[in-house]
């Protein structure tokens, strides 16, 4: 045989599994789901242990990469695993960005609202987009999508977009889901998927101290965690990002989320429906789910104004991980 053909039959099913490693599988009978902390070890990579579960008698974890802050489920026999607390794993990776994040959005948590990571990468022209799918029975605003695949599909493709998923929207929509994973199979847009509480339960009568999340009796682990094993039924994989129903928290619940379950808080400098002008580096938020057509209007408008630059790769858009990593990196 050829080497050429030789080298063709090597690599076609190198590509092929890479294409169906990138689609998450469905973990369908997940039981004893933990937060269980420690260090994994698979030369050449470290990772950050942060759960571990049983799926149909396999062993599983989901980790971190402390690096990149890409994350990934993976079978636990294939590991050399030390179990660590955070505070340890933290302290041994201290100057990784993600341990970094986690410091900078428990210093920004003094505020009743909007704690958090809220911008990254003042230099650089572009934002990172975020849209919150919270519980709504309005169906997808799938204009968000395909207007921005239709403005970047020339010089980012696929569009990197982070969605604040909700327990309750993924079992209200499970068309809508499956719309976008496949758009995402189709490679248009790339999804980072932050855990945005179960229920996100809401009060128009409580003052925000004791709303959201802060209101008597809310059972954060359920909230998380629950949040988490929906994500992975559904086939998504859950990054290490939290944004809080409402952007509403205290210190007390930040330093929860960080150290109880190893997420970094994600806020917004960029509430496009409350009139906040996005800057370079921010981080915008719109809501995906047919609840806030303001914002998503003035996203439209924000993307046509735009599109020279964006073709000229002058305003581009960021994955969310690179974001928070590459501040780090420009503030050294
Ligand atoms: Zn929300």
């Amino acid at each position: 045989m050829k080497p050429f053909f030789k080298l063709l039959l090597i690599v076609l099913p190198l590509t092929i599994f890479a294409l169906t490693a990138r689609g998450q599988a469905n973990y369908l009978k997940i039981t004893d789901y933990r937060v269980d902390y420690g260090w994994a070890k698979r030369f050449p990579q470290d990772w950050i242990v942060l759960r571990r579960f049983e799926n149909a008698g396999r062993q599983y974890m989901l980790m971190v990469n402390p690096q990149t802050l890409e994350t990934k489920v993976d079978e636990s026999k294939d590991y050399q695993v030390k179990a660590m607390s955070m505070v340890a794993l933290r302290d041994m990776f201290s100057s990784s960005p993600y341990a970094k994040a986690l410091v900078k959005a428990e210093r920004q948590s003094v505020m009743v609202q909007d704690a958090g990571i809220e911008m990254g990468m003042p230099k650089e022209a572009g934002i990172s987009l975020t849209a919150d799918l919270c519980p709504s029975h309005r169906p997808l605003d799938k204009e968000i999508f395909t207007d921005l695949f239709h403005e970047f599909q020339k010089v980012e493709k696929p569009a990197p977009i982070a969605l604040s998923v909700t327990g309750v929207w993924m079992r209200q929509h499970p068309k809508d889901l499956e719309w976008l994973k496949q758009m995402e199979r189709n490679g248009e847009i790339y999804i980072t998927w932050i855990n945005h509480s179960f229920n996100h339960r809401v009060s128009k009568t409580l003052p925000l101290k004791e709303n959201f999340l802060l209101e008597p009796g809310t059972d954060i682990s359920y909230e998380v965690l629950e949040t988490e094993k929906a994500m992975l039924k559904n086939g998504l994989l859950p990054s290490t990002f939290f944004r809080f129903p409402g952007l509403v928290s205290d210190q007390q619940l930040v330093n929860r989320i960080t150290e109880g379950f190893g997420l970094i808080p994600i806020g917004t400098d960029a509430w496009l429906a409350k009139g906040q002008e996005p800057q370079s580096g921010s981080i915008v938020l719109i809501h995906g789910n047919g609840n806030e057509p303001v914002g998503v209007h003035d996203f439209i408008n924000l993307l046509k104004s735009k599109t020279q630059a964006i073709a000229n790769k002058q305003w581009l858009l960021y994955d969310l991980r690179e974001s928070v990593d590459e501040e780090f990196e420009s503030s050294k």
